[in-house]
């Protein structure tokens, strides 16, 4: 038999689950928000280099892994080069930070031999570039993937964009050797742990500065 207050009770039990429910979607997405930022960093790959489709998205998918892995959610879209500067790759609309394939590394500074970020090391930055000559050479030398080790010079690429220097060890390491090709072939070339803190950061910030009207 019911009861008006019994009834009055129940749903008051069942309120307070679901409140105690929606709090706890609440702070999983507020954790989430913490962890990744609310917007994915937003990448680019403009290929030069004829390196096809296929081989880009596999080396996508793997940086997008190491940003993961290191608590970014970053967004990679393809756009195949023509001859034009800018292809039309009908993306939607939002700032990108831009990863150009190349084939040669006439464009090359001093520090990286396989890719270079267009800003000062520990500054910001939109463009970078990876040189497809340079990844191909070191993945036949150490008959690794190409398309593992050009992911993994994306990133550092990325890295640098975000504002992050070199480091003595991880994906943020200046110049990579046959043994890091290997590393990242098995998935244990990553951001080191200080580094993945700095991206988080620079993300946030990112995230911020997108969405408080530019000031
Ligand atoms: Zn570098």
């Amino acid at each position: 038999m019911w009861f008006p207050s019994e009834r009055l009770a129940r749903s008051g039990r069942e309120n307070a689950i679901n409140t105690w429910k929606s709090s706890m979607t609440m702070a999983w997405m507020v954790a989430i928000a913490a962890c990744y930022g609310q917007e994915p960093v937003r990448v680019v790959v403009l290929d030069y280099s004829a390196a096809g489709r296929g081989k880009l998205e596999t080396a996508a998918k793997i940086a997008q892994r190491e940003f993961r892995l290191a608590g970014v959610q970053t967004d990679w879209h393809i756009c195949l080069g023509t001859t034009a500067a800018q292809p039309n790759c009908g993306l939607p609309p939002g700032t990108y930070l831009q990863v150009k394939i190349v084939p040669g590394s006439e464009i090359r500074r001093s520090g990286d031999s396989m890719g270079t970020a267009l800003c000062d090391l520990g500054k910001r930055g939109v463009l970078s570039f990876v040189f497809s000559s340079e990844v191909k050479r070191l993945a036949q030398s150490a008959s690794r993937d190409f398309s593992v080790i050009l992911a993994s010079v994306m990133a550092h690429e990325v890295g640098h964009l975000l504002g992050v220097a070199h480091s003595p060890s991880g994906i943020m390491k200046e110049g990579l050797t046959a043994r890091d090709a290997t590393d990242a072939e098995k998935g244990h070339l990553n951001f080191s742990p200080e580094d993945a803190k700095a991206l988080r950061a620079a993300a946030r910030d990112m995230v911020v500065s997108a969405t408080d009207g530019g000031h």
